[in-house]
């Protein structure tokens, strides 16, 4: 059987809480020693990010209106959302679709990222049914560019790829000759000599 890939693409980005007891999550681990993100939610940005990629190919937008209203329900922790997500993919129409792979790259000058990384891979990879080495994660402060890359806060980008069993392909279209057998036979004349 042939696959056809489709990637989509999320965003999302927050700016750092004034409240120091507030917790830093991304990608579903808590992050210690780090000023949290703001946001009604758990304002995890990565989580956020591929909610939004799988939004992107579903179609059916989570964060925003169905997001506010679980956190109304006291529901802040973005795994929620995520499964939320992927439930919606494993409803859709194409209920065929699975993940296969995961890029990610946050926009950051704090904190220091790096001794994180596995651990968020790892997670992350968990929480989509993927292996760790099916999710790609960097970081990177862009020379301080962007108000995320300036310490203002942090912002993440997903490129999703999603697998799909390829159409089975049309057999009147393989017919001799090349054209299509149902053409042939509809024609008013086929066989008429
Ligand atoms: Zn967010």
């Amino acid at each position: 059987m042939g696959y056809q890939y489709i990637s989509v693409i999320g965003q999302d980005s927050h700016r750092f809480s004034a409240d120091p007891a507030r917790p830093l999550m991304l990608g579903g681990c808590l992050i210690p020693d780090s000023p949290g993100l703001d946001g009604n939610s758990d304002a995890d940005v990565i989580l956020h990010a591929v909610t939004n990629a799988i939004s992107g190919y579903t179609g059916l937008n989570i964060l925003g209106a169905r997001a506010d209203a679980a956190c109304r329900r006291g529901l802040k922790d973005s795994r929620v959302y995520l499964q939320m997500a992927l439930e919606d993919l494993a409803a859709g129409s194409q209920s065929q679709a699975s993940l296969w792979h995961c890029s990610l790259t946050l926009e950051a000058s704090r904190p220091r990222l790096a001794p994180h990384i596995d651990r968020i891979r790892t997670k992350l990879a968990e929480l989509l049914g993927l292996r760790p080495a099916q999710i790609g994660l960097t970081a990177t402060s862009g020379e301080g560019l962007s108000a995320a890359g300036s310490g203002e806060g942090m912002a993440c980008f997903c490129c999703l790829t999603i697998r799909l069993p390829e159409p089975e392909p049309d057999l009147r279209s393989r017919a001799p000759g090349g054209a299509a057998s149902g053409a042939r036979s509809g024609e008013p004349f086929a066989g008429a000599d």
